[in-house]
């Protein structure tokens, strides 16, 4: 069902586009805008700009542009629609139909409703009910505390059938659909968590979506069973309308802020590694919900950080396919690193050991290729020919995965010093593998074509300075502007675009509607810049309009030359009409600055439409 475009207006002017970006992107005021480093290329100086008050964003790097709308569809990867409907549900407008019988958002309402509920229930469990003495004990062995166990909202589902659903008086679609419940085989519903300790997980804005739940620990250590069956350690919420696991984070809710700070995102294996990592003062963790990770993840981290520390235990580490690790890396301009831990050990381990050593962990994160090749090496009998050899050979299949040859060569020369061999004996087994096909191989290292505007030519200043005025005090500058006054084709149609709008954002719609993207891109940049005031505490508009209608002046006589020294016209003929051009061009800044300037407007308007094709 479409969404009436009144009411998408409604939810775009009710959007703080600072408040927005600024949950993503560390945004700082310069003047009237505010920047950032960009969400969408990779840069160490930050060429993203937000305009407030236009409700813009524009990166100077990468050239992406877009309002709060657009932001939402390419961080999240949201259609337009989901992405108008989760802005509208932010700022606490009901679209029409939200009202209508129009199924799926209604339903999306419902069900973080339901998840929410249950979260707050299964917690006050946890404090409160006397059934969960265990798995408070449980908790306090593991050195949790009150503070933490409230921080993360833990909870506990008691070992019963269906006291979740009746206390929350869930019905049986609403608790199948939120993956809260299940139709059990006796057509009965039940609850889908039952008899463990719970780690409620919340999607990036902060609402909660899943669980994951853990078993408690037998008191004899023998695996949890019920009848007859052993009881897998960890369960998690099913998929849902609200929850995808190929791309949510657990935690990414509370790290957010660090992990923008720090630019560095660490992931866990497992919830207590997250938490683990919190209480050490490193709250910049996260953990995927029971499944690898995988490219979406990627392309939900990549906007928060350019740093990526898998923080597994060494023996998952490696295991992740080192391939698409690297197509990753590359498709998303991130670097994947390993923190390297005592063997067997996962990062909560280690915290309850040595809490500081998990920061130096993190710190001396390797690259994933180093961390591979270390494994090889670090195993390797180096001391006799044969065995540096096999272990050259080994070095190199790992070392061949990698796309680009530049980094190859870098672990080529590392190989060569380990094993002693020359390295461009190893280049050539290198070669070798990659051709007869060991490991993926290279894929084309293509180097990213960069498209380089043209050169700015001499006209363009004024005119961006004109256009930039125009978006910004449209009140100020329209009434003293013709189209005509722009020589390029682009500058021209945007102007236009404004000149019939009633606002920047109307004239941005319009442009879009029309498909003219050039013009949406360039107002959408010039929104986010600043007009910059001249030092000299002079009019500016003034200043930019002398300086269009000057150049537009000069053009029409140089076509006039043109035209003399082609003969098609007699000088007598336009003399008068050069002479007075000249003359009234020199007193564009004079005492009569006004009448001159719309003097020549006039003219320039009428030279227009003579030389216009009828
Ligand atoms: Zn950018």
């Amino acid at each position: 069902m479409a969404i009436p475009d009144d009411e998408i207006a409604q939810v775009r002017d009710s959007t703080d586009i600072v408040a927005l970006i600024g949950e993503q992107v560390a945004l700082r005021k310069t003047g009237q805008r505010w920047t950032g480093l960009c969400p969408f290329h990779s840069e160490k100086t930050g060429s993203f700009s937000v305009n407030a008050e236009q409700g813009f964003y524009y990166c100077f790097g990468c050239h992406k542009s877009g309002d709060a709308i657009t932001f939402v569809r390419e961080t999240q990867h949201l259609d337009f629609l989901d992405a108008v409907r989760q802005l509208a549900e932010r700022a606490g407008i009901t679209l029409t139909e939200d009202n209508a019988e129009s199924g799926g958002w209604r339903d999306k309402a419902v069900l973080y409703d339901a998840v929410e509920r249950a979260v707050a229930w299964y917690h006050e469990r946890l404090l409160q009910a006397p059934d969960a003495g265990r798995a408070r004990d449980y908790l306090r062995s593991r050195g949790y505390d009150a503070e933490t166990v409230r921080a993360f909202k833990l909870g506990w589902a008691p070992d019963d059938w269906d006291q979740l659903a009746k206390a929350l008086r869930l019905t049986p679609e609403v608790a199948t659909k939120s993956g809260l419940g299940f139709m059990n085989k006796r057509e009965k519903l039940q609850d889908s968590l039952r008899n463990r300790v719970l780690f409620p997980i919340f999607e990036v804005g902060g609402r909660a979506v899943a669980f994951g739940g853990r078993i408690l620990p037998t008191a004899d250590g023998s695996p949890p069973a019920r009848d007859g069956y052993i009881e897998p350690k960890y369960k998690n919420t099913q998929e849902t309308a609200i929850y995808s696991k190929r791309r949510t984070l657990y935690a990414l809710n509370w790290a957010k802020q660090d992990v923008v700070r720090a630019s560095e995102l660490i992931v866990c294996e497992g919830y207590t590694d997250v938490i683990a990592f919190f209480r050490a003062g490193v709250p910049r963790a996260v953990a995927t919900c029971g499944t690898a990770l995988s490219e979406d993840h990627f392309r939900v981290m990549k906007n928060f950080a350019k740093r990526i520390v898998l923080a597994y235990d060494a023996d998952a580490a490696g295991q992740n396919a080192a391939a698409s690790v690297y197509q990753w890396e590359r498709a998303h301009e991130v670097n994947v690193a390993v923190a390297k831990f005592p063997r067997g050990m996962d990062p909560a381990e280690l915290a309850r050991e040595d809490p500081a050593a998990l920061e130096v962990a993190v710190r001396d994160a390797v690259p994933f290729l180093q961390f591979r090749l270390d494994a090889v090496l670090n195993v390797a009998d180096l001391d006799s020919p044969e065995g540096r050899a096999r272990t050259a050979e080994r070095a190199l299949a790992v070392i061949a995965e990698h796309p680009s040859d530049l980094v190859r060569d870098q672990y080529v020369m590392q190989v060569a010093d380990r094993c002693r061999i020359d390295a461009a004996r190893l280049r050539e087994g290198l070669a070798r593998q990659q051709r007869s096909g060991d490991g993926p191989g290279p894929r084309e290292s293509r180097t990213a074509t960069i498209v380089r505007q043209a050169p700015s030519n001499e006209g363009e200043r004024p005119e961006l300075e004109a256009l930039r005025l125009a978006v910004h005090s449209p009140d100020r500058v329209l009434p003293r502007l013709r189209a005509v006054l722009f020589a390029d084709g682009l500058h021209r149609r945007a102007f236009e675009s404004i000149e019939l709008a009633s606002s920047a954002t109307a004239a941005i719609d319009a442009a879009d509607e029309r498909g003219e993207d050039d013009v949406v891109d360039l107002l959408r940049r010039l929104a986010v810049e600043e007009p910059v005031e001249p030092t000299d505490g002079g009019d500016l508009v003034t200043a930019v309009v002398a300086q269009l209608i000057r150049q537009a002046t000069r053009a029409v006589l140089a076509q006039r030359q043109d035209a003399i020294r082609a003969g098609t016209v007699e000088v007598k003929d336009v003399f008068e009409e050069i002479a007075l051009a000249k003359q009234l061009v020199d007193s564009l800044e004079g005492p009569d600055a006004e009448a001159v300037e719309r003097e020549l407007v006039e003219w320039l308007s009428t030279e227009e439409a003579r030389d216009a094709p009828v």
